[in-house]
């Protein structure tokens, strides 16, 4: 079992600011280091306190994403900087990220030339082919999980986020797991397949989306998507091919990050294709549709995972009163006093 600084109250050495953003398992709050100034986030995650309780995070899963983060230093990715464990929660100490969602810098823009989006596309793809070399998968790709380190900088780095599903696969090891977000996750996770790094090259991409989250995820496993002259029209031929060689199903035959950055799209070998690339834009229309759809999507998903909470507690207090065996448990008691919304985890939704 990893240890973590348990000598050490995270509350000695850093000054706990504002809130950054919340996740399942708790928050992401804004944190100052007394010593040097230096600025941080806190991810504070609340531990699951014994194996019937359905609130907090296992412990094996945090050390998971702690090992996976201490084996991934690279500018494109998020670093941890310290690890503290108290009784009820652990606390990550990481980089601060402060530009926001790469989505909603690209949204504020009135145009976007298919070059100025390749700059982005590689260095995600420079932090896949990074990770994924050390055969770890992130698995949990999407928007909300690309920020940007500083969005005032002329060229803004690429930060990728959020490693709690993140797992690092051992040669001969058939790994399966049913989690992802409906939007963004690719066939063999929806089909229960054994699992490859090649589930980050088809997650993160929603063209499938549908009016419910079965339809998305039936459009997904039939690779179900076209290439509209609606929202295609200003797209290059380059653009679709590479996008095709993305949308493969069998996760072999897919393109690797290494190979998506040898495409002609990325990488032009002529000068007629960098031509090409720069008279080609992205339908800014379309894409302020798709994020302010997501962002709602998202908000809905919030308020979902409150009422649902809602219940849960209301069902557990039933049950107690009740003179059931559901045993109460620190934690447990310790999250009536918390925000409801971080506390559940919910990965694959069941509404849209
Ligand atoms: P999820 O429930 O989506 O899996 P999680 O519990 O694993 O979330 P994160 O996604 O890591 O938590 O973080 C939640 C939010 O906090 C992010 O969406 C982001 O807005 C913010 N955040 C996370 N890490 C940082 C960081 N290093 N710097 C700034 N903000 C961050």
């Amino acid at each position: 079992m990893a240890v973590f600084n348990m000598l050490e109250n995270v509350e000695d050495l850093y000054e706990i600011g504002e809130v950054l953003g919340s996740g399942h398992f708790g928050q992401v709050r804004e944190v100052r280091e007394r010593a040097t100034g230096a600025r941080w986030a806190g991810k504070f995650l609340k531990i699951r306190k014994c194996a019937s309780s359905r609130l907090g995070m296992e412990r094996k899963n945090v050390e998971r994403e702690v090992e996976v983060l201490q084996a991934l230093q690279h500018p494109n990715i998020m670093a941890l900087k310290d690890v503290f464990e108290s009784r009820a929660e652990v606390v990550l100490v990481l980089e601060l990220i402060s530009g926001g969602e790469l989505f909603d810098f690209i949204a504020e823009k009135e145009n976007l030339t298919e070059s100025d989006a390749i700059d982005f596309m590689k260095q995600i793809l420079l932090g896949v082919g990074f990770m994924h070399n050390k055969q770890i998968g992130h698995f949990d790709l999407k928007p909300e999980n690309i920020m940007l380190s500083d969005k005032m900088a002329p060229n803004p780095d690429i930060k990728i986020i959020d490693f709690g599903l993140a797992h690092c696969l051992q040669s001969g090891e058939e790994y399966r797991c049913m989690s992802g977000t409906p939007q963004y996750i690719s066939p063999e996770v929806i089909n229960y397949e054994p699992l490859s790094t090649a589930v980050d090259i088809l997650s993160g991409l929603s063209p499938f989306q549908g009016d419910t989250d079965e339809e998305t995820l039936r459009n997904i496993i039939a690779l179900n998507y076209k290439f509209d002259d609606h929202h295609f029209s200003m797209t290059s031929a380059m653009a679709k091919d590479f996008i095709q060689k993305l949308f493969v199903k069998d996760q072999n035959e897919r393109m690797t990050a290494e190979e998506c950055l040898h495409h002609p799209w990325i990488k032009p070998l002529t000068r007629k294709q960098v031509a090409n690339r720069n008279r080609s834009s992205i339908n800014m229309k379309t894409f302020k549709k798709f994020n302010a759809k997501r962002k709602w999507k998202m908000s809905y998903n919030m308020v979902w995972m409150c009422n649902r909470l809602h219940r849960l507690k209301l069902l557990c207090k039933t049950s107690a009163q009740a003179g059931e065996e559901l045993r109460p448990c620190e934690s447990d008691q310790e999250d009536t006093e918390t925000k409801p919304a971080s506390l559940i985890r919910r990965r694959l939704s069941n509404s849209s």
